[in-house]
């Protein structure tokens, strides 16, 4: 199944761009998903071909018009998939939420600028708002290509190494382990000993703990010491024992 995806712009380029490239690219060249991107100032019929406006109420900058966004989505026909806005003001794009999309048939990505969309647009057009992290992004463009790259990485056939997508951060709840390569010894600095042990069970329970802690460490909305296993604080115990606070006391 090919995963179609539209995506509504005022800045076209963009989305070609990158999406022409590397994993997006290649994956787009074997038919595992496909781009359309519509330019919303093609639905305008003066000679500005305006697509925003002031805001009621008074205040800086502008606000996009309802109309030329809501046109754009009538000329694409029926959705079988989401229509998702790119807003600050959405839910927090995850791992988890990436997922689930890559099992839709059709996604719909709409990108802001100026001061944001008009509400009433959000309201009656849009099934769910996105947010691709706490800051404030010019416009919906790379806030879009951030979903869309998430989301078709884990198509199958996306990847040339099927693997490479079960193992790494947020697969199972946790930040990865830390990776090496060649040389064994770089700038006085050695790989972990373990890593060149050929033990393979003994790399896999490092590789656990390294997880553990750097995600206990780094962030510990997605986990807390108190919720760990009796295995798990055994594997940390092993084989990563900086994590000082067995009461999780640190973490709160
Ligand atoms: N006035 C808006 C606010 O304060 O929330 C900011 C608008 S921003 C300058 C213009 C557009 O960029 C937004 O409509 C949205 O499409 C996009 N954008 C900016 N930051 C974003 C983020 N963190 N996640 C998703 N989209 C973002």
């Amino acid at each position: 199944m090919t995963l179609v995806v539209d995506v509504l712009t005022l800045f076209p380029d963009a989305l070609h761009s990158y999406a022409g490239i590397s994993v997006l690219g290649r994956a787009r060249d074997r038919g595992v998903w496909d781009l359309r991107v519509h330019d919303v100032r093609d639905v305008t019929t003066d000679v500005h071909r305006s697509v925003d406006d002031t805001p009621y109420g008074g205040g800086a900058g502008m606000v996009l018009s309802p109309e030329p966004l809501a046109q754009s989505l009538d000329a694409l026909g029926e959705r079988r998939g989401p229509v998702i806005a790119l807003t600050p003001a959405g839910t927090p794009f995850r791992q988890a939420r990436a997922r689930e999309l890559a099992r839709e048939s059709e996604l719909t990505l709409i990108c802001g600028r100026y001061e944001g969309f008009d509400q009433r647009f959000l309201d009656t057009r849009v099934d769910e708002e996105i947010s691709v992290g706490d800051f404030v992004l010019a416009g919906g463009e790379l806030a879009a290509l951030c979903v869309l790259e998430a989301v078709v990485r884990l198509l199958p056939g996306a990847l040339g190494n099927a693997e490479s997508v079960e193992e790494e951060s947020f697969s199972d709840g946790l930040l990865e382990y830390p990776h090496y390569t060649k040389p064994a010894v770089w700038r006085g600095r050695e790989v972990p000993e373990i890593l060149t042990s050929g033990d393979h069970g003994r790399i896999a329970r490092w590789r656990r703990a390294q997880a553990l802690r750097t995600t206990l460490e780094r962030r510990p909305d997605l986990l807390r010491l108190e919720s760990l296993s009796a295995e798990d604080r055994a594997l940390l115990e092993a084989f990563a024992p900086v994590v000082d606070s067995p009461s999780g006391d640190r973490l709160d």
